[in-house]
């Protein structure tokens, strides 16, 4: 629709602001992943639930679209709408610790903050990803995963309420006792069924302090076979693992926590006890906990000065069944090259216990154990075609996943269609999103352009 044919004047008065500056509206249009550009004609910033759930439904009267965006750190244009309204959840940072232990929190409310609060109670959520300024909406609409999801499982895992507005522009509470359905449809709902505007999250203990130890393998195989035997014991408070280039090869390494008390420290021959790992090369630091959950802006600060940060970021994330895991991965490592990956690039490679993750909509392989399998890649700004490129060898890369027993973590840069996404799901999704989006309002970034 031409933006003087926008029919403005309908629009409800707004407790907020409905920006439609060229400025605005630009930086609708791109992402972290600088890859894709949709312009929006107008940036809600909500001064209330209700400015959400008006212009939803004035968005749906006019046939126009609508897309949450939470910090924008979605890597293939999925929060941006082409001629249609974005509303920036950021006015929603409200965090407030309850009474019964949980955590309420604005949906663009960033972990930063939610782990900031929690802390200061001496508690923390389950899962917090590495980087800790993405928004809770963001993350909830995708799933989440962190170093404590072998035990604890997804983020969407650890939500106990929402508070959506529909794409017909109705304002629900969800949970597990009410509008259930709601609820396991929206968590890694991909935006789809609902803005989520409110989450409540269920908290735990933080521990005080964290022996972090980096350690380093010959291969891929025995990287897994010490990342399984950690998950089997239970013995990893935190579990992650990543290959790297370096000298013109691949580097292996897990990343292991365990937490402790002041004077409770472990003794490192116990947690390091049976695992095959290059101990020489073993490097342990003892952090607070804040420092452990800081620990990853020490890269970004690195990316930041690299200027890696700002360029585009084809990113490709996956999880493989633990059974092919070791076979899938090192064969698409053996076609890697260093120039795959760009100056700091590294794939990430852990395994997860399914048991811990009841999210429905989490699309994950059917066995107990799977990998992330993470290709995390910079291609330098001036070199527009080295992105696009990384963005074709993701189609490959994914196939060879898919063919594996793989699925998609679909924050990567690639699109694939809903339909295969979904799988067995599809007929499901289908008939919710006949029920929760009839018009097809909500969040068109999950489906090309046609
Ligand atoms: C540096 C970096 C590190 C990352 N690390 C991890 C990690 O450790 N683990 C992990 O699981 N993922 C990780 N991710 C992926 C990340 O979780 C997702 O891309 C997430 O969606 C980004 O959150 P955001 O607030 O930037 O979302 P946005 O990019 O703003 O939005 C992402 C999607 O969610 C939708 N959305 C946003 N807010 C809402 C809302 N309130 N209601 C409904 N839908 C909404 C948007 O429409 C869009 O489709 C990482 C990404 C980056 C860039």
């Amino acid at each position: 629709m031409d933006e003087r044919d926008v029919p403005w004047a309908d629009l409800p008065r707004l407790d907020g602001d409905l920006l439609r500056s060229e400025y605005a509206r630009a930086l609708a249009a791109d992402d972290f992943g600088h890859l894709v550009s949709r312009r929006p004609l107008a940036v809600l910033r909500p001064g209330s639930v209700a400015d959400v759930a008006a212009v939803v439904r004035w968005a749906g009267d006019h046939g126009l679209q609508v897309a949450a965006r939470g910090q924008g750190h979605s890597v293939y244009g999925r929060a941006q709408v082409a001629d249609g309204i974005v509303v920036d959840t950021r006015p929603f940072d409200a965090v407030r610790l309850r009474d019964d232990g949980n955590i309420e929190v604005g949906a663009g409310a960033t972990w930063r903050d939610v782990a900031a609060t929690a802390l200061r109670a001496g508690l923390t959520p389950a899962v917090l990803l590495n980087y800790l300024d993405l928004s809770i909406g963001g993350t909830v609409s995708v799933g989440g995963v962190g170093g404590t999801s072998h035990r604890h499982g997804l983020v969407t895992d650890t939500v106990t309420e929402l508070d959506v507005v529909t794409g017909e522009g109705k304002v629900l509470t969800c949970s597990r006792d009410e509008n259930a359905e709601l609820f396991d449809h929206v968590r890694a709902g991909l935006g789809q069924f609902g803005i989520i505007t409110r989450a409540v999250l269920s908290l735990i203990p933080a521990p005080a302090r964290v022996r972090r130890f980096t350690l380093r393998y010959a291969g891929l195989a025995e990287l897994a076979a010490d990342q399984e035997l950690l998950l089997r014991t239970g013995r990893a408070d935190h579990l992650q693992g990543a290959a790297v280039r370096a000298d013109g090869g691949w580097h292996y390494q897990l990343e292991l926590a365990a937490f402790h008390a002041p004077g409770r420290e472990p003794d490192d021959a116990d947690v390091l006890a049976d695992l095959a790992e290059l101990r020489p090369d073993a490097q342990v630091e003892d952090v607070s906990y804040r420092e452990h959950l800081e620990a990853f802006d020490r890269f970004t600060a690195l990316l930041r000065s690299t200027g890696e940060w700002s360029g585009p970021h084809p990113w490709l994330l996956t999880f493989l069944p633990g059974s092919a895991a070791v076979q899938t991965a090192r064969g698409i490592l053996d076609d890697l090259t260093a120039d795959d990956l760009g100056d700091h690039g590294r794939v990430l490679f852990y395994p997860l216990s399914t048991d811990a993750i009841a999210t429905p909509l989490a699309r994950l392989p059917d066995e107990p154990v799977v990998y992330s399998f993470n290709l995390v890649r910079f291609a330098s700004r001036p070199d527009a075609g080295r992105a696009a490129a990384m963005v074709r060898q993701n189609h490959e890369v994914y196939g060879r996943v898919r063919a594996a027993g793989g699925t998609l973590y679909p924050v990567s840069a690639l699109d694939v269609p809903l339909e295969e996404h979904l799988g067995e799901r599809w007929a499901d999704w289908r008939r919710w999103k006949e029920r929760a989006d009839p018009l097809g309002v909500l969040t068109p970034g999950y489906r090309p352009p046609a």
